[in-house]
């Protein structure tokens, strides 16, 4: 058996699991990384994601001439978490203290380390239509130059150094199965060594046993990720009140997402809270190019396509492309379906299809000014979401609204949709839209939108008739629901130590990232506002990094 110590051991090499590390290296601590992946992997979900990051009134929001602050900020945190529950006291503290870091130092730390953002801020989770309820006030999803791998970057790089200086170990392909609890305390893990594997970064990796391992700190950092990649777990926490879980869901994070280290911190006695809260889209692709398993797209969508159920029933008020994705997933479920569509035109397509990773962000993650401007100027969709209307399953293209629709019922294998239903509800939308002061709540939302620069600019297409053949082709896309984030998680203090079902600190224990619910056991409450879960992987890291280091040499 291999047996090794360290000052701290970190369960998980995502972005959590190295901010934790770092902090703790910095202060001269010894510190042996372990995951169950191979080093290719390194930064975890991270690597995948757009970079797209919460921040408040911010000099590229000031720029762009949005008002935000901080009270305006955790006053939408509020309306969105919709805390209600006793076990939403450390939740909540944790959200206000990352509100603060967010309007305050955030920026300037990253920044520090060589993290860029991209001028225009992104307008996410428009909300549910009252100033008190779900949503953004204003656009705060800043886009990391150079996407996930840019937010990883910094990190990577000062891991690199540490590691040079014998500061962190990196053990891959290390799957902790215990942590090891000796009168109370956590004092190390142990777990089975997997065989080694160069399979790409991403890609579902073999779980054969070749040794075992037994590690020891004075101190245990959870950073293992959420439960995303399990869609039985998903299920099994599905809550009522989103309706049965679907039959068919897209995965919308790698295989490693297991959720099963959540189940071990568990049973060494750490408590889970809000195990039924939980971030999935509704807007989900079968990707035609899977890197894992069932692997599913997000369509990030602006605001004009329109949105019609399995019946072809139009969407009701708030469910509109990126205003309330909780609400949207609740109403698709009622339904009695797992799917619903969005149809559209070539202009919209264009101008408001982004499509969530960085891989699928070639002009982002590669820094290129060029293909950016392309994407804002020219007369094509980006070249993956061209890619996606060629050979992805889910879109049907056809040149008038018969076609679209029989294109529709042959995909979805029934009848349920009727030509004359849908011609009806587009016609009328159509009809509302040469006025600015339209009666359409929708379409108020577009004329909303176009009044900001930065969705006017890359988010918006000019309002227009759907119908208008200058505008087409029609485009139906059939939307399934795709997994992403665990919002609950082990139960933290605000130095990120883990709780036991007594309410007592368990001496030794960590967790951070998305395994703490992002901070406290599920800062978000019940929803959240976007480009939150990086950002609370960074803040629950580098406390837990900071509190351990104070445990002393
Ligand atoms: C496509 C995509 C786009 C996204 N876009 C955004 C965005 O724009 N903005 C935003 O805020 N968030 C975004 N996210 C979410 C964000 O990336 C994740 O929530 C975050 O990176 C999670 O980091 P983590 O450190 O908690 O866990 P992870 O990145 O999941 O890392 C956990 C690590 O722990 C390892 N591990 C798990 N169990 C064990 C075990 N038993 N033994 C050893 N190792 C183990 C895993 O192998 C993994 O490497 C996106 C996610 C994806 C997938």
């Amino acid at each position: 058996m291999e047996k090794l110590s360290a000052d701290a051991i970190v369960v998980g090499a995502g972005l959590s699991g190295l901010v934790a590390a770092m902090e703790l290296a910095d202060t001269g601590r010894k510190v042996i990384v372990v995951d169950q992946e191979p080093e290719q992997n390194f930064g975890g979900q991270a690597f995948w994601s757009l970079g797209g990051l919460f921040l408040v009134d911010s000099p590229e929001q000031r720029r762009l001439g949005i008002k935000d602050s901080r009270d305006l900020a955790w006053r939408d945190w509020q309306g969105t978490a919709g805390f209600d529950r006793n076990e939403d006291y450390w939740p909540r503290r944790w959200a206000e203290a990352y509100v603060d870091f967010v309007a305050g130092e955030k920026r300037s730390w990253l920044r520090a380390m060589g993290h860029r953002i991209f001028p225009i801020v992104g307008w996410a989770e428009r909300g549910g239509g009252a100033a008190t309820s779900h949503g953004n006030s204003v656009p705060r999803f800043h886009i990391t130059w150079g996407t996930g791998p840019g937010v990883v970057e910094p990190f990577e790089r000062r891991a690199r150094a540490a590691e040079e200086k014998g500061l962190i170990r990196f053990l891959w392909r290390h799957r902790v199965d215990r942590l090891v609890v000796v009168n109370g305390a956590v004092t190390g893990v142990s777990g089975a060594i997997l065989e080694s594997s160069d399979a790409s970064r991403g890609v579902e990796t073999s779980r054969v046993e070749v040794g075992d391992f037994e590690l020891t700190g004075a101190a245990v950092v959870v950073a293992s990720g959420g439960i995303g990649g399990n869609l039985d777990l998903v299920r099994q926490n599905w809550p009522e009140r989103l309706g049965k879980p679907p039959q068919t869901m897209v995965s919308g994070v790698p295989k490693h997402v297991d959720g099963r280290m959540i189940g071990i911190a568990e049973e060494a006695g750490g408590r889970l809270i809000n195990r039924d809260r939980m971030w999935h889209y509704t807007e989900g692709l079968k990707n035609w190019a899977p890197i894992w398993p069932n692997h599913g797209i997000r369509i990030l969508p602006g605001p004009s396509s329109m949105w019609f159920d399995a019946k072809g029933n139009r969407l009701p008020q708030p469910n509109y492309p990126g205003y309330d994705t909780l609400t949207s997933l609740q109403h698709i479920m009622s339904t009695g379906y797992d799917y619903s569509w969005f149809i559209l035109n070539q202009s919209i397509i264009r101008k408001e299809f982004a499509l969530s990773g960085s891989e699928q962000n070639p002009d982002f993650t590669g820094k290129s000014w060029n293909l950016v401007i392309r994407r804002a100027l020219g007369k094509t969709a980006p070249a993956p979401v061209e890619a996606f209307k060629q050979y992805g399953e889910d879109f049907v293209v056809a040149n008038n609204l018969p076609d679209l629709v029989a294109g529709m019922n042959r995909l979805a294998k029934s009848e349920l949709l009727q030509l004359e239903k849908i011609d009806r509800e587009i016609r009328a939308r159509d009809g509302q839209i040469a006025n600015r002061f339209s009666k359409d709540a929708q379409i108020m939302g577009i004329y909303n939108s176009r009044g900001y620069l930065g969705d006017k600019i890359g988010r918006t297409a000019k309002p227009h008739p759907i119908l208008d053949p200058a505008h087409g082709p029609l485009i139906a896309v059939r939307l399934n629901i795709l997994t992403r984030k665990t919002l609950g998680g082990l139960e933290t203090d605000l130095d990120a130590r883990v709780f036991d079902g007594r309410g007592d600190i368990i001496p030794g224990l960590y967790a951070v990232g998305e395994a703490a619910g992002f901070g406290g056991g599920g800062m978000h409450g019940y929803r959240a506002l976007e480009g939150t879960f990086l950002g609370g992987c960074l803040f629950s890291g580098r406390a837990a990094g900071r509190s351990v280091a104070r445990l002393g040499p």
